[in-house]
């Protein structure tokens, strides 16, 4: 066992709006530290990445779990999925409406046989399991009625013991079609963590995260290179498309994000290191 942790958490690639901007900071903060305060406890980085996500989902400023955006039935429609670095283990939920905390369901699912459930399987497996469940039409916030701000969430983790998680959480593309998925709960789309590599969550365009398999290049881009280059890397060859952002911890638990997006609301703590926020890449002089 080591001193070192540290966690990022992202909440959404685009534009933020300047009467946004210091909320989304706050926000962003207040989840980082949720986080940080379990991995000080000794906690691991499963339970931090939950920590974190949870936090986001119930915050209706984020795309993700209570006050996400609307699908063209106007219904909140939920993709959510955490995985453990240390075993491969992957649980995750799709299209999924009346959960209360999507990550709730994907923790449950991750030592269990499913990786991934969509729709109503996702619903009854949460029901059945004892999840906190809701009526869908709780769960939308009244400015999702006018306002069709993505902010999709996530987070990566490096725990004491040397263990990479990594979870990501959304209502996906505002307006989309029902039953649509997004790269979000999809390993080495819009997340992945292997131990001994590093661990990455993504936000953008989810079509395009998944034909290109960003989650994955970037972690195989890991092996060889640090968090900084493969986060650069990943968004270079996105091609200026997608308006997407990528959340990194390299192999040494070193953190680092990138994007094409107009900004990218991201904070980050370490062990001895006080939390910090950022709107944008131009924000953050890199660690
Ligand atoms: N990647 C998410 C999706 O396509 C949305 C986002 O990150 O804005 O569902």
């Amino acid at each position: 066992m080591s001193e070192t942790w540290s966690i990022i958490v992202h909440g959404g690639a685009g534009l933020i709006k300047p009467e946004r901007r210091e909320a989304k900071r706050a926000a962003t903060l207040a989840a980082v530290q949720a986080g940080a305060v379990v991995l000080a406890a000794g906690g691991t980085a499963v339970e931090a990445v939950v920590a974190a996500v949870r936090l986001m989902e119930d915050d209706p400023h984020f795309n993700a779990g209570f006050g996400a955006v609307l699908n063209a039935d106007r219904r909140v429609e939920l993709d959510s999925a955490l995985m453990d670095g240390a075993t491969l283990d992957l649980g995750g939920v799709a299209a999924v409406q009346g959960v209360k905390n999507p990550i709730e369901v994907a923790h449950l699912m991750l030592r269990d046989e499913p990786v991934l459930l969509a729709g109503d399987g996702a619903r009854r497996y949460a029901a059945e399991k004892g999840a906190a469940m809701i009526d869908p039409e709780a769960m939308i916030a009244p400015h999702r009625r006018t306002d069709d701000v993505a902010d999709t969430v996530g987070c990566v983790v490096f725990d004491v013991e040397g263990n990479f998680a990594a979870g990501t959480s959304t209502g996906g593309r505002p307006g989309k079609r029902p039953g649509r998925i997004g790269d979000s709960p999809i390993p080495g789309a819009g997340l992945y963590a292997q131990n001994g590599v590093g661990a990455v969550s993504l936000s953008g365009e989810g079509e395009l995260i998944l034909r290109r398999i960003l989650g994955a290049r970037l972690v195989a881009d890991l092996e060889t290179t640090d968090a900084a280059t493969a986060a650069d890397r990943a968004i270079g060859a996105m091609g200026g498309q997608g308006g997407v952002g990528c959340i990194v911890l390299g192999a040494d638990g070193g953190p680092a994000f990138a994007h094409n997006a107009p900004d990218f609301a991201v904070a980050m703590a370490q062990a001895g290191k006080p939390a910090r926020a950022f709107l944008n890449r131009g924000e953050w002089q890199g660690d």
